[in-house]
């Protein structure tokens, strides 16, 4: 085979395959990705010659180390930790950390991959990266995920920068990890700048920032339902995960109208058929982030719900459903069940919650389906928005990041539908839609660059 002749998508994905042994999650993404885009760019020749999916899909490094930190009984304890640079084509590495007892190379390159294309949906400066270590963050003392948070930085400070690569939180990663991390990067390099995201308002953090990645999940989903005359008002909406994004999911869902009947963790899910209101939501907020508590207590707290162990939530009755946990939480089977059910519109706000099959699933029913590169992509707009500030030396106002975070996802939202279209048909394919919107800007950029 000449260098110039074309490879179809099997061949594609035969090659991705072949060099990322036992890689799982990395190829599944980039298989979501190919299958549009091999669609897309049949007739462009350019973005073949330049092999530019088969370089989007090489991250640009990875970085991989050993963090060593010390147990409150004095054990030494080894992680390994990752960074994954992804594509810089145009901006800085942007993406979380993840601090979770399954952290692999092969989630982080997945992630990363992901958000390459989710960062180019925003419309703002950014390339896409991800990292995060293998350590388990559960059942720690305050001042074991100090030392593991400062011994993480003691290497990562190398790699990442304001104009570099700026990090953020994510699974495991909060308020508190950002906090110890920054303090460890600005002790080191004896710098203050914006090197990380999801900061404390104290110290360069920007408003809404905790809220925007469920917030924007709940936009998207609003944003679908208007676009064929229909609403969040009133409908029952089955919401997995009782993290940042889950719960402030479920607040802008209460706020609209609906009602939230599940949230979710490790340990099962929680069916409250009179609805998790605004009171009820704050203690499931308290209890699992400051005090760090199991959902399952909640059936303690609030007698007349039920308590699932073990179990998924996607066998509950619902209009709406959003999947806001982890990846692969909603298979084949349960994009069935929830179709069966009746639901008319789901929206990720985790990363690939939903397995290829559920995917296929959705789009062939053509139900309103928002994959996570777009539904989730509040969360980093806003870091973005956090970037800007600090670059400025300034804070905006709530009402003017609020403002800035509807008329992104809602520009998130006319991207998709651009690119989503279906000839003869009003039905939008946002997976086709994000996956494309996404890569035209990269792609874009990196013809400029050459051959780099
Ligand atoms: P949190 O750590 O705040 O919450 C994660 C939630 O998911 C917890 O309820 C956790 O339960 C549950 N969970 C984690 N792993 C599993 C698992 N293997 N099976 C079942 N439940 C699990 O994380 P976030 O809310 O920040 O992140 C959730 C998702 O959203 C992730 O996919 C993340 O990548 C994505 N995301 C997050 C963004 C952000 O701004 N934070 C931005 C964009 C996407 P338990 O407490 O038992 O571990």
């Amino acid at each position: 085979m000449t260098a110039t002749e074309h490879v179809n998508l099997a061949q594609f994905m035969e090659g991705v395959k072949r060099r990322n042994p036992g890689q799982v999650e990395f190829v599944q993404a980039v298989q979501e990705v190919a299958e549009d885009i091999f669609d897309y760019i049949q007739d462009k020749k350019a973005y073949h010659e330049y092999q530019i999916l088969r370089r989007i899909a090489e991250p640009d490094r990875v970085v991989s180390f050993r963090i060593c930190w010390e147990d409150d009984r004095g054990n030494i304890r080894v992680q390994r930790g990752w960074r994954v640079q992804n594509n810089n084509a145009i901006g800085p590495y942007k993406g979380g950390i993840r601090f979770h007892r399954d952290v692999n190379e092969s989630v982080l390159k997945f992630l990363a991959f992901e958000q390459t294309f989710k960062n180019s949906l925003t419309g703002l400066p950014m390339g896409g990266g991800k990292g995060g270590a293998n350590f388990n963050p559960k059942g720690k003392s305050d001042h074991e995920v100090m030392r593991f948070c400062q011994s993480f930085m003691t290497e990562l400070y190398r790699h990442v920068g304001s104009d570099t690569d700026v990090p953020a939180g994510d699974i495991g990663v909060g308020a508190r990890e950002i906090g110890y991390m920054f303090g460890q990067y600005k002790r080191i390099t004896n710098q203050f700048t914006g090197v990380l995201t999801g900061k404390g308002l104290e110290y360069g953090g920007s408003l809404i920032r905790s809220e925007a990645t469920g917030y924007g999940a709940v936009y998207f989903l609003q944003n679908m339902l208007a676009r064929v005359g229909d609403s969040i008002e009133g409908k029952s909406c089955v919401i997995s995960g009782s993290g940042n994004v889950a719960t402030h999911a479920a607040e802008k869902v209460n706020q609209l109208g609906g009602r939230v009947l599940t949230l979710s963790d490790s340990g099962g899910f929680i069916y409250d058929r009179e609805g998790i209101g605004e009171e009820k939501l704050n203690w499931v907020k308290e209890h699992k982030t400051r005090s760090r508590g199991r959902i399952a207590d909640y059936v303690k707290e609030f007698r007349h719900a039920e308590f699932h162990e073990g179990k998924r939530q996607w066998g509950v009755p619902c209009e709406l459903a959003l999947p806001c946990a982890t990846q692969n939480e909603l298979e084949g089977n349960d994009a069935k069940t929830l179709i069966e059910n009746g639901c008319v519109g789901i929206s990720e706000g985790a990363n690939m919650p939903t397995n290829l099959e559920g995917v296929h699933r959705f789009k062939d029913a053509g139900i309103l389906f928002a994959p996570g590169k777009a539904a989730n992509a509040g969360g980093v707009a806003v870091s973005g928005l956090e970037m800007s500030q600090n670059s400025a030396r300034i804070s905006w106002k709530e009402e003017e990041v609020q403002q800035l975070l509807v008329d992104i996802m809602r520009g998130i939202h006319d991207r998709c539908v651009e690119y989503g279209g279906t000839p003869g048909s009003e039905h939008i394919d946002y997976v086709r839609g994000a996956n494309i919107a996404g890569f035209i800007k990269v792609a874009d950029a990196m013809l400029a660059y050459g051959v780099v």
